[in-house]
């Protein structure tokens, strides 16, 4: 089968290889139609992360199950369903209690089109079939009638943005939202759209990258150019997204005293300095962590089916499935490729 592969930074190629099987009877296989890339994607194959060997591009995406092991139930082959985009085997303490990302059977960062992070090709969903570990815990069926191409995202990034905001405001309801997008592009939109959809009260984004803000403005959110000097303001919810220290600063300096701040933003270039005897004086709550993609899209499903959340809005660009090597490494904001 093929498969969309980062042979080295900055290429990209369709490469042979064996097609995946189930291996055991909690197994499915699935057949991506729809794949969106992630904000991380573009670090991945740029090679800002070491590249040890080819791995498997993709990790956000609409398939259909084509596939299932014996004792799977619930699901049925034919049907259209949204991949959990990190493993997990839904029966461990830590995915009982919906920590979905921190699955106790499995080494930390076992996802999909991540090899270079984790060190482990789980394969990536730019693949003619994806094996699925755990169908059950790991496969969400979509609404019939919804397209696969507008809830490509939601495995990954929209669910991101949305629990970057969705608790804060359950706790703060009607609070003013600043989202900071500083060198994350998507992320930091779905999070504006669900501070809105939410109840927030205005939903500023601040950022130096005018595209950002040009779509922030369509999303409905008010644009704030910045250079992340002086600060916004002071918002009791702060959405911290992106890869600098200047924009995490301003992040906090934008965070009212006994406000959250909360990043979305994965460090990899070793320790981050924080101005921690600020906040603890002002009592910043600073909190960071990934989505738990499983646990979470049994919630945003059904805000996506009613209309409330509309994760197409984000995209920027559409390809066909052919077009995926060329066009996977252009910086738009949200790329989605489909097929039939
Ligand atoms: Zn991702
Ligand atoms: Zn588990």
């Amino acid at each position: 089968m093929r498969q969309l592969t980062c042979v080295e930074p900055g290429r990209i190629e369709w490469l042979d290889v064996p097609p995946p099987r189930l291996a055991a009877d909690v197994e499915a296989l699935v057949r991506p139609l729809a794949v969106a890339r992630c904000d991380i994607d573009l670090f991945l194959t740029s090679g800002a992360f070491p590249l040890r060997e080819p791995f498997a591009l993709g990790h956000e995406c609409v398939a259909e199950i084509v596939a299932l092991g014996e004792s799977v139930r619930g699901l049925e082959i034919g049907q259209r369903v949204v991949v959990a985009f990190q493993v997990s085997c839904g029966r461990c303490h830590s995915c009982g209690v919906g920590h979905t990302a921190n699955c106790d059977e499995l080494p930390p960062l076992s996802d999909y089109g991540m090899q270079p992070l984790s060190g482990t090709e789980y394969g990536g969903m730019l693949s003619d079939l994806v094996r699925v570990p755990f169908a059950e815990a790991m496969l969400q069926p979509i609404a019939p009638g919804l397209e696969p191409q507008a809830l490509a995202s939601v495995a990954d990034n929209a669910v991101d943005g949305y629990r970057a905001v969705a608790p804060h405001l359950a706790e703060l309801p009607g609070s003013d939202v600043l989202v900071v997008a500083h060198g994350i592009r998507s992320i930091p939109l779905y999070a504006a759209q669900a501070a809105i959809a939410l109840g927030a009260g205005r939903v500023d984004l601040a950022s130096d990258d005018d595209e950002v803000l040009a779509l922030a403005e369509r999303l409905g959110a008010r644009p704030l150019r910045t250079d992340f000097g002086k600060r916004a303001g002071r918002y009791p919810i702060v959405v911290d997204s992106g890869v600098t220290l200047p924009g995490l600063h301003y992040s906090i300096r934008s965070t009212v005293p006994e406000g959250i701040c909360q990043s979305t933003s994965f460090h990899a270039g070793g320790d981050v300095p924080l101005p921690l005897g600020k906040m603890y004086t002002l009592g910043i709550r600073f909190v960071i962590g990934r989505a738990n993609s499983a646990a979470l899209l049994p919630e945003v499903l059904p805000l996506i089916a009613d209309g409330r959340l509309r994760p197409e809005a984000v995209t920027t660009r559409v390809v066909d499935w052919e077009e995926a090597p060329a066009a996977y490494l252009e910086p738009t904001i949200k790329l989605v490729v489909r097929r039939d």
